[in-house]
């Protein structure tokens, strides 16, 4: 029988953060934001730092991800992120302030990591700021 709801779990290393029956996930995939609906044919794919957005009933819920992998069954999304902040936990301000000191070190960078360390910072930061305002509206 054809499923009406998506078991969705989103796991860091340090905990679960979501374990929800959903209508639909979309996630930031490495080549582009993706959705998910129940019955979707089973596939993986790589995240990159962003948003994920889920919808039960009426109700749209914003996570921050710092990138990952999503496994998309039909029954069942599994979200494996390096860190996952649901969108009314995240501190705004912090997350503000590590962009701009992201931002300080690509000015001041001095190598090849240094740029790659400070852009993956910056990144992050966006994925909260992005999702900790969207909660506010
Ligand atoms: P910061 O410099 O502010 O620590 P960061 O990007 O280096 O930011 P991470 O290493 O990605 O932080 O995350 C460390 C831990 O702190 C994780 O558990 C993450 O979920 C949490 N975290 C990071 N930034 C925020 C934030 N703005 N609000 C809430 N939790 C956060």
């Amino acid at each position: 029988m054809a499923e009406k709801t998506l078991q969705l779990e989103v796991v860091t290393p340090e905990q679960t953060v979501v374990s929800e029956a959903v209508d639909i996930v979309m996630a930031p995939g490495y080549f582009g934001e993706f959705g998910a609906l129940p019955n979707h044919i089973p596939f993986l794919a790589q995240l990159q730092p962003g948003e994920v957005k889920y919808r039960i009933g009426g109700q749209l819920e914003y996570l921050a991800v710092s990138g990952g992998y999503a496994e998309v069954l039909p029954t069942q999304v599994t979200i494996l992120a390096t860190t996952a902040e649901r969108a009314t936990d995240i501190d705004l301000e912090r997350a503000r302030a590590a962009r701009e000191r992201a931002e300080q070190r690509l000015k001041e960078r001095q190598d090849e990591m240094d740029f790659l360390r400070a852009e993956a910072a910056r990144q992050r930061a966006i994925a909260r700021i992005q999702a900790a305002e969207r909660a506010k509206l």
